[in-house]
Order: C-alpha cells, then sequence, then structure tokens
C-alpha cells in the first residue's frame, strides 16, 4: 500500500560541524559515497558568496553567487538559515531542504555552529548534531595551510584563530568524532548515522 502523505515519517537532519580543516565535508562525502548510505542520505547544497577554490565546481560543492543574488534569496525568504563566515555568505537553501525533509530523506549538512545551532533549534526532534576534532592544533594548522592558497596568510591566520574557538563548542554537539584516521573516523560516522535513523 502507498504510504499517505501524512504517515512518511519526516527523515533526520545530520549536522557535521567542525573547524576548517577538521575534514567534515570529506567526512560527509565519504558517507555519501558509501554503498548503504548513499542510498539513505543526500546532501544538502549551500549557497555562498565565496569565490571558488581550484577544483570547486558551480552546484556541486555550493551553488556560488553573488553578494547582491545573496541577498535577493535572503529577502526573499528562500533562504533558511545563513552565516557570514570570515567575510562571505553561506546559506541553506530553504526549499530543497523542507521538501527532502518532508518526503522522508535524511539530509546531510556541513555547516558552522550558528547553522548548527539554528537547524537543531528549527527541528529539535530530528536533527543530530555531529562535531569532528581534528588531532591536534599542529594537525589542523598544516591542513588549513595547505588547503588555502600559500600567499594568503591573512586567511590562513583568521581560519587558524577561529578554529581556536570553535573548538570550544564540541561538548555542544550530540557526538563528537576524532579525525585523526579518515577510515576510522568515517567508520565511528557511519555506526551514528545508522543508529540515529533506526531511533
Ligand atoms: P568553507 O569556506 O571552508 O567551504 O566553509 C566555511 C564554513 O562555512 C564551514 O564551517 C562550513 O561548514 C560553513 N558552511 C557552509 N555552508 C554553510 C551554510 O549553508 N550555513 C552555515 N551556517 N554554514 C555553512
Amino acid at each position: 500500500m502507498k504510504a499517505n502523505k501524512s504517515q512518511i515519517k519526516p527523515g533526520k537532519i545530520f549536522i557535521i560541524c567542525g573547524p576548517s580543516g577538521s575534514g567534515k565535508t570529506t567526512l560527509l562525502a565519504g558517507l555519501i559515497k558509501g554503498k548503504k548510505i548513499g542510498k539513505l542520505l543526500v546532501k544538502s547544497r549551500s549557497i555562498t558568496t565565496r569565490p571558488r577554490r581550484t577544483g570547486e565546481r558551480d552546484k556541486f560543492e555550493y551553488f556560488f553567487v553573488t553578494e547582491p543574488e545573496f541577498k535577493r534569496l535572503l529577502k526573499a525568504k528562500k533562504i533558511l538559515e545563513w552565516t557570514r563566515y570570515l567575510g562571505y555568505y553561506y546559506g541553506t537553501p530553504k526549499g530543497p531542504l523542507e521538501s527532502k525533509l518532508r518526503s522522508g530523506r535524511n539530509i546531510g549538512l556541513c555547516l558552522d555552529l550558528k547553522g548548527a545551532r539554528i537547524l537543531k533549534k528549527l527541528y529539535p526532534d530530528n536533527t543530530v548534531t555531529v562535531f569532528v576534532l581534528p588531532p591536534s592544533l599542529d594537525v589542523l594548522k598544516s591542513r588549513i595551510e595547505n588547503r588555502c592558497s600559500r600567499t594568503n596568510k591573512k586567511e590562513i591566520a583568521r581560519r587558524i584563530n577561529l578554529a581556536r574557538r570553535e573548538l570550544l563548542a564540541a561538548s555542544q554537539f550530540d557526538y563528537c568524532v576524532l579525525n585523526q584516521n579518515l577510515r576510522v573516523a568515517l567508520g565511528k560516522l557511519k555506526d551514528i548515522f545508522l543508529r540515529e535513523i533506526n531511533t
């Protein structure tokens, strides 16, 4: 028998948070790549005004927009939550997230602390928050340095400073996962996801 719309159990919002360089994006991508979990979890693509990094494609990693376009979407209430992170805007598109949730799909997002707090408040019953911890501040620093253009010393310093502050919020999350070894961290994340979607 086909499920009536009102009988569909809303999906879970699975938020992965952590400082720049903690590996959260790689972990979410790894989770979705998995044969079993790939069928159970879809990624929410954010909108951002940040310039594209080498290798990033529009509509894949993000929807890259101009600042006036971002502000237009905000005014039109098409963005569910947003943040300004190191001078750039980032936001979660409202329509796609709400329709996926209603149809019972589980959604994965990589957000900053503000975004995680807002979604947890908006959807307290079906939001699961995970904080990814780097093995040490030194490892985090070198990951950030490798990611940002070497010449962009200012951005590197700002990301490292922000990371120090973000790490203090780890205890507010439902789960913490240490990303010392990617394979181990991914295994832990898979266990958390499967346990949560079955509750
Ligand atoms: P990055 O520039 O490294 O891709 O992202 C910077 C920060 O913005 C990361 O912490 C990332 O998780 C966060 N972020 C990306 N998209 C969104 C979004 O839609 N909303 C919020 N609140 N944070 C986001």
